[in-house]
């Protein structure tokens, strides 16, 4: 074969071509249209469960492997997003993109069990891994701690910022089984909200992501049987990293969907807002202001998509921490212009400046942004020496 006849003609390129055009969407539209306005984070979890599109979300949820399609997760993403709650937007990202993955590489009856339910939206699941007794950017020195006999679990410790402790039947909980920072001293454990010794205070924020029911929650010898460990001893780290990065791309889906629905009400305004001959819109300051936001959301964009394009199913760790790390860089910079822009009427209820503190979490969970540079600091070699930005 010719090195002609082996390119793809222009324009044909089946990246471009839209990767979840196969009905997902529709039955996603069908199953959202169905949440009537102001439902909450369980109910819209109920809706996607009902019409299958938790089920349609993963390849292998039997297999303890589960893995996300990740065009799927985004499309889930924006259109939960379009419903303008974020924090229902948030308990979904964390159930879809790691609580229930990870839960699935629990193979004992209380994790399958527990797995089907979830996917068909008839429990909640949150994942509780920042932890009372250490930083969450110090994940290892994590101080909750797991015990067991032959029978019994005993749990001590406390959880703290758990997305949905509020509203969640279980809880996906990082202890450790032994002392020090090994990765290996890890494991997870599958907790009932309701089992004796679990105590959920909300978290006071303000207002902020009020629907995210967020919560800290207190592990006072919690006695389990041994079938609520989830996975293998010491297996947490890793297949907690490998789930991270999903979250993490997730985060982007989602950071993108919420950036272009704040630019377009922004843009909204600024065409609406009566100034001189015209409105603000017409004011070249402010249209290069917005044009720069715009730039910088659809560079956002652009990566998300090389990144979902190149995934196939689980986004490598160094990619993900570099989109997060981007967003971390762009979210908010955009978030306070547009809010700048929209002037007093940004600082209504649930306005711009609502919308761009509540959206801090996108430089904060699932690590924070100064963790991301680290990460892509260390990883400068292999990330320089990939394949080029063309996918
Ligand atoms: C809205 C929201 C929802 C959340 N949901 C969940 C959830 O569902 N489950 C869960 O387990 N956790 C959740 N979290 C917790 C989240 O993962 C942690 O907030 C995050 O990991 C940061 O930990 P920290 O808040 O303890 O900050 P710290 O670790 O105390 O860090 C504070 C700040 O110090 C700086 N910093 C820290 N370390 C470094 C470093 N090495 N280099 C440079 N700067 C550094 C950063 O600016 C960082 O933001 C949530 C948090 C929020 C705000």
């Amino acid at each position: 074969m010719s090195e002609q006849t082996a390119l793809r003609p222009p324009g044909l390129h089946e990246a471009r071509r839209d990767p979840v055009d196969d009905g997902f969407r529709t039955v996603l539209a069908r199953a959202l249209d169905q949440v009537t306005e102001g439902g909450d984070a369980r109910t819209v979890w109920e809706a996607l469960g009902d019409h299958g599109v938790l089920r349609g979300l993963y390849r292998d949820t039997d297999t303890g492997d589960a893995t996300v399609d990740p065009a799927r997760l985004g499309a889930l993403l924006h259109a939960v997003d379009e419903r303008g709650d974020n924090g229902v937007t948030l308990t979904v990202l964390v159930q879809a993109a790691s609580a229930l993955p990870l839960l699935c590489t629990g193979t004992t009856r209380a994790c399958t069990a527990l797995r089907e339910r979830v996917l068909d939206g008839r429990a909640t699941v949150a994942l509780a891994a920042t932890d009372s007794a250490a930083p969450g950017s110090e994940l290892t020195a994590l101080g909750t701690e797991v015990r067991w006999d032959e029978r019994t679990l005993h749990l001590n410790g406390g959880k703290r910022w758990v997305s949905g402790a509020g509203s969640a039947d279980h809880l996906l909980v990082l202890a450790r089984h032994r002392p020090g920072r090994h990765f290996t001293s890890f494991t997870w454990v599958l907790v009932p909200a309701s089992a004796a010794g679990v105590r959920i205070e909300p978290a006071d924020t303000g207002g902020l992501l009020a629907s995210a029911a967020l919560g800290h929650v207190r592990l006072d010898d919690v006695r389990l049987d041994v079938d609520h460990l989830v996975g293998r001893p010491g297996r947490a780290m890793a297949s907690f990293a490998r789930h991270m990065a999903t979250e993490r791309l997730a985060g982007a889906q989602w950071a993108v969907a919420l950036l272009r629905r704040t630019l377009t009400a922004t843009r909204r305004h600024l065409t609406a807002r009566p100034a001189g001959e015209g409105t603000l819109w017409h004011n070249a300051a402010i249209r290069q202001d917005f044009a720069a936001c715009l730039v910088r959301t659809e560079q956002l964009r652009a990566l998300v998509e090389a990144t979902v394009r190149t995934a196939d199913g689980r986004p490598d760790l160094n990619a993900a921490a570099l989109l997060k790390a981007a967003v971390g860089q762009t979210a908010d910079d955009v978030l306070s212009r547009c809010a700048q822009l929209q002037g007093a009427d940004g600082m209504t209820a649930g306005g711009a400046h609502h919308v761009r503190a509540e959206a801090a979490v996108l430089g904060l969970g699932g690590g924070a942004t100064e963790l991301m540079l680290a990460h892509v600091a260390d990883a400068a070699d292999v990330l320089l020496d990939g394949p080029g930005p063309v996918p």
